[in-house]
């Protein structure tokens, strides 16, 4: 296993730093909205960045050593919250990016929660069920005075599932001699998950997808679509976007991908990944590959694999004309202005893939009362909430005449400096 301190790639000539990208998008928005600059200092920093070693008593007996980290962008709405990422190219930079991310994106939902995001840095692909339970463990109670119910609280992000949340779940509350259950969202419903939370972020990106098109006056069964991952993200927007009616044409994975412009049968594609994991073996379609896919003839482009996908060198060839992040930042700020003089509209991720967080909101609310709701109740307040978030963003970007990026960012900068402003600066 290589897992002993990866060194994190670094950064190529034009490759671009996802705290930058951030960066770029919260300087014009901040620009635009006229934020003091004292509290764009205040904003612009993590209140609290952890980095830790996290040794590991391999299967073969030897001991490795990986490297963890949580960062807290902050708390001014209240306790911070965001996904555990295990992946190779993990580093704090990204970490920095997500959880500022995961800030503006609760702010827009009004949920009560400021931003964090963690990680380890592994090959999650090589490491056996006990090995990944060991590193999870160990993980989290590393960081026992940094999580809690009230404090911070994770949930699932790439390659981390409801087994690693229960994992978390359950080392914390050996700590604190009780269950605690609210410590983690995105659990298993029978230990305090909520109904609706596995298809959440899915079920958001379907409902952005609608309330665009609506404002296009485009019907759904009127359009196609092309979505880019297979996980859980994107196959559960294909699987609730073609049930509304869109055809959709291309799908990928790591694997590579498929177009078919009678439309791919998504039930079957869902039912082989179960089986396969990934979508290659069997055919949906022409093979493309994921390159391909972004610049593939459909009128909806759902990024929902991973960051920077849409740079300066394709956003000039895609051909969609709505593009709904389900990933978290899968379009490199360097793109924008390339998307915008095309008059692509962008759905951006801090808006579109908070379907995940806004459930996770209702399971950390399930959990502390200890009542849990039926999934009808779980996703129309989803509806609702998406809906009301993506007519605040939109209402925003018209007033400052400027992208639904920026207006989102604009929103949530506008929510949190208020709030700021009103509970002040202790000390
Ligand atoms: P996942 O691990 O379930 O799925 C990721 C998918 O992307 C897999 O199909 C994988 O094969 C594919 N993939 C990986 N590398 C790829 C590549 N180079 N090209 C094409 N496809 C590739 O992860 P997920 O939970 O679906 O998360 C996907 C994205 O959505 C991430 O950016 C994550 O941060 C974001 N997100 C997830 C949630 C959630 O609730 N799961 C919530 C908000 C945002």
């Amino acid at each position: 296993m290589s897992g002993t301190y990866i060194e994190p790639a670094p950064y190529k000539k034009g490759e671009i730093n996802p705290f930058d990208s951030m960066m770029i998008r919260f300087n014009a928005a901040a620009k635009l909205y006229k934020l003091d600059d004292g509290l764009y200092n205040y904003l612009k920093h993590p209140v609290k960045s952890v980095i830790i070693s996290i040794p590991v008593v391999m299967d073969n007996g030897k001991l490795e050593v990986f490297e963890g980290y949580r960062v807290i962008h902050d708390i001014i709405l209240g306790p911070s919250k965001g996904g555990i990422r295990y992946a190779p190219d993990v580093d704090l930079d990204e970490m920095k990016a997500l959880a500022s991310w995961m800030s503006w994106k609760c702010a827009i939902a009004n949920i009560p929660f400021g931003g964090a995001k963690g990680g380890i840095r592994c090959d999650p692909s090589k490491l056996s069920n006990s090995e990944l339970e060991k590193l999870t463990r160990r993980y989290t109670s590393a960081l026992l005075e940094v999580f809690g119910p009230d404090t911070d609280i994770p949930a699932p992000d790439m390659n981390t599932n409801e087994q690693v949340m229960a994992w978390i779940m359950d080392t914390y509350s050996m700590h604190a001699r009780k269950t605690v259950t609210g410590v983690v969202t995105g659990k298993p419903t029978i230990i305090g998950g909520s109904r609706g939370r596995h298809e959440a972020t899915g079920r958001g990106v379907m409902i952005a997808t609608l309330a665009a098109l609506e404002k296009k006056g485009i019907k759904p069964s009127e359009t196609t679509c092309a979505i880019q991952g297979f996980g859980n993200v994107g196959s559960i927007s294909a699987k609730l976007l073609s049930e509304k009616g869109v055809k959709i044409v291309a799908i990928s994975d790591v694997s590579g991908g498929y177009y078919n412009k009678n439309g791919i049968d998504i039930q079957k594609a869902l039912e082989y990944v179960k089986k396969n994991r990934v979508l290659e073996g069997v055919s949906f379609g022409d093979k493309i590959t994921n390159e391909e896919l972004l610049e593939c003839d459909a009128y909806i482009l759902v990024p929902a694999a991973k960051e920077d996908q849409i740079t300066a060198l394709n956003a000039k060839k895609i051909k969609a004309r709505l593009i709904v992040e389900g990933a978290n930042g899968p379009t490199a700020a360097e793109a924008d202005q390339i998307l915008s003089d095309k008059g692509i509209m962008v759905i951006p991720d801090i808006l579109a893939n908070s379907g995940g967080v806004i459930v996770s909101y209702f399971e950390w609310v399930q959990d502390r009362i200890g009542y849990f709701w039926d999934e009808d109740d779980v996703n129309n307040r989803l509806k609702r909430m998406m809906t009301e978030a993506f007519e605040n963003v939109y209402r925003t970007a018209m007033k400052y005449d400027t992208s639904l990026r920026i207006g989102a960012y604009i929103y949530a900068i506008d929510k949190v400096s208020q709030v700021l402003k009103l509970r002040g600066i202790y000390g």
